[in-house]
């Protein structure tokens, strides 16, 4: 008998009828855009970030276009606000089954100048948040048998100048995203990374203010390396979560997209 003949048909993991999205860091730049975005494509968002009041701009401006979110302060690097933070999410919008591990932060420095606690930070909000978020969302997806993790890695990924927690924190992301891809993939879970470049928010304005360049000239020299030749918006990131949280990408799972313009910056 040949094994063509003898194959059953594999069956698609089906999504809820209501996706119900979190977006964390998402107060602003890239975790802002990713949370409209995914609203325009009709889940329905949790906007979690450090502080609740500042979460609230996201909420409003997807409201305003016809969504619907909810607002909900928390450090995603402690255990308990987590916790907290994921039931809530439950509670008022539903089981979460899509999930964007976006808040980071950067202390960036020289190796010989970087202090242990500006280690223990970066990897705490990017490696230990994205651990902490995954795993109490997980249990949603889970019981769902349907979900969708993407983790904000980067080019920096690669290794980048004064970025040594940095780097280690999104190369790490890498390695966490794949692991998840094998473990929840019997469950209908994807994990996938997008690994952005250059990015135009506060995130990037804070590293040209700390080198004392303007940020316009700043941002100019870095979009003359890039081989599309302009910085990158948030919303070329949002695009390509989106394609990740997307019913259509079910077979697409462990893999990293870099959104910078070029094979990297
Ligand atoms: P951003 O403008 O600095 O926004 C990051 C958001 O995360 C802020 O609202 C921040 O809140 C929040 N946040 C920080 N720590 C948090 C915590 N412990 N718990 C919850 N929220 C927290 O950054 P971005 O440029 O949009 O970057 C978003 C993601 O993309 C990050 O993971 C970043 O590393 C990655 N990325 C960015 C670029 C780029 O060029 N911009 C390139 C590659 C990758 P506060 O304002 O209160 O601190």
């Amino acid at each position: 008998m040949s094994t063509e003949s003898s194959a059953t048909t594999p069956s698609v993991a089906v999504p809820p009828e209501t996706r119900v999205a979190i977006v964390t860091g998402a107060a602003r730049g890239i975790g802002a855009a990713t949370a409209q975005r995914l609203a325009a494509d009709g889940h329905h968002v949790a906007v979690v970030d450090l502080d609740e009041a500042q979460a609230k701009g996201t909420v409003e401006a997807i409201t305003a276009a016809g969504g619907r979110a909810i607002a909900v302060g928390a450090d995603v690097s402690a255990e308990d606000a987590v916790a907290q933070a994921v039931q809530r999410v439950a509670d008022e919008l539903g089981a979460p089954t899509v999930l964007v591990n976006n808040a980071g932060i950067l202390r960036d420095n020289l190796l010989f100048k970087m202090a242990a606690g500006d280690w223990d930070d970066v990897i705490g909000v990017h490696l230990r948040g994205a651990f902490l978020m995954s795993r109490a969302v997980q249990k949603h997806q889970v019981a769902a048998r349907w979900g969708r993790v993407v983790n904000l890695s980067s080019t920096s990924a690669l290794g980048n100048r004064g970025q040594a927690n940095y780097a280690a924190a999104k190369a790490g992301l890498q390695g966490f995203t794949k692991t998840l891809a094998i473990e929840l993939g019997p469950f209908g879970v994807t994990a996938n990374a997008v690994a952005p470049g250059f990015i135009e928010t506060e995130m990037t304005r804070a590293t040209a203010a700390r080198v004392g360049v303007a940020f316009e000239e700043f941002a100019a020299a870095t979009a003359a390396q890039i081989p599309v030749r302009r910085s990158g918006r948030p919303e070329d990131v949002a695009a390509a979560v989106a394609f990740f949280c997307s019913p259509d990408a079910s077979f697409v799972s462990g893999q990293v997209l870099y959104v910078a313009g070029g094979p990297r910056t």
